[in-house]
């Protein structure tokens, strides 16, 4: 019998358009590969693999396809504890940063609002995307399925939804992060730390409202943008419309 691979949850829909939405499919070339390649070979990059089981018991994706296998693929679920080491990622993460590609590039700013630290340059090409993700061990975002292909990636995510405010939801729901946002916290221009600054000293760049009815103010010591709770409350607004800031 030729291998056999099962693909469960919504890893169907992310297979190559050629097999897309196909759950069950058969190996058939005789070709000795790893399970990586012979499921990267049907378009599904190694990143959205959360586990890999055989007649049961879990494998890693150094296994050789081989005769009579029958393979399971599940996909990465909520919350994903990129902190403990798997048979799949053996290396876990340390902390919870990003980097985000071009096709999600207003995600970038969204998580910067909430506060993740969030690497982003639209100039950027793929090459660089995957060596900074690589060196600073940074989860790369992105919607595009090939560059999560590239085996340099331990940690990416190929991105479901397409307006930016679902994206940022579906980032902190797949990590588990709702109790780790802190708004008011990273420039979400330049993704600097914001350092706390006495309204007296910048009284003087301030528009009279924002002066008269705030006093608590950030600085961001890398552009020297000026912060407010309002000026986050505002973004917040626009990125949950359904939320109590919204009223
Ligand atoms: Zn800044």
């Amino acid at each position: 019998m030729p291998p056999s691979l099962t693909f469960h949850g919504d890893l169907p829909d992310l297979l190559h358009r050629r097999w897309r939405g196909r759950q069950r499919l058969i190996k058939a070339d005789t070709r000795r590969a790893s399970v990586k390649d012979v499921i990267e070979s049907f378009g599904l990059p190694h990143t959205e693999v959360g586990r890999l089981e055989v007649q049961g018991r879990q494998v890693d994706f150094s296994l050789v396809v081989g005769e009579d296998l029958a393979i399971e693929i599940f996909p990465v679920l909520p919350p994903w504890n990129v902190f403990d080491p798997t048979l799949l990622r053996p290396r876990p993460l340390t902390n919870i940063k990003f980097i985000v590609d071009v096709n999600v590039g207003k995600l970038a700013r969204f998580l910067r609002m909430a506060g993740f630290d969030t690497l982003y340059d639209h100039r950027w090409k793929d090459d660089k995307l995957v060596a900074l993700s690589c060196r600073e061990q940074r989860i790369l975002l992105t919607r595009d399925l090939s560059l999560l292909q590239r085996k340099q990636v331990e940690f990416g995510r190929y991105i479901r939804a397409l307006c930016p405010n679902e994206q940022l939801l579906e980032v902190i729901g797949l990590l588990g992060l709702e109790r780790h946002v802190v708004p008011f916290s990273r420039c979400m221009v330049c993704n600097t730390p914001l350092q706390p600054i006495a309204k007296e000293k910048i009284k003087h760049r301030l528009q009279p409202l924002t002066r008269k009815y705030y006093n608590s103010f950030s600085r961001c010591p890398g552009c020297r943008r000026i912060y407010w709770p309002g000026s986050h409350l505002d973004g917040m607004r626009q990125l949950l419309p359904a939320g109590p800031a919204a009223e």
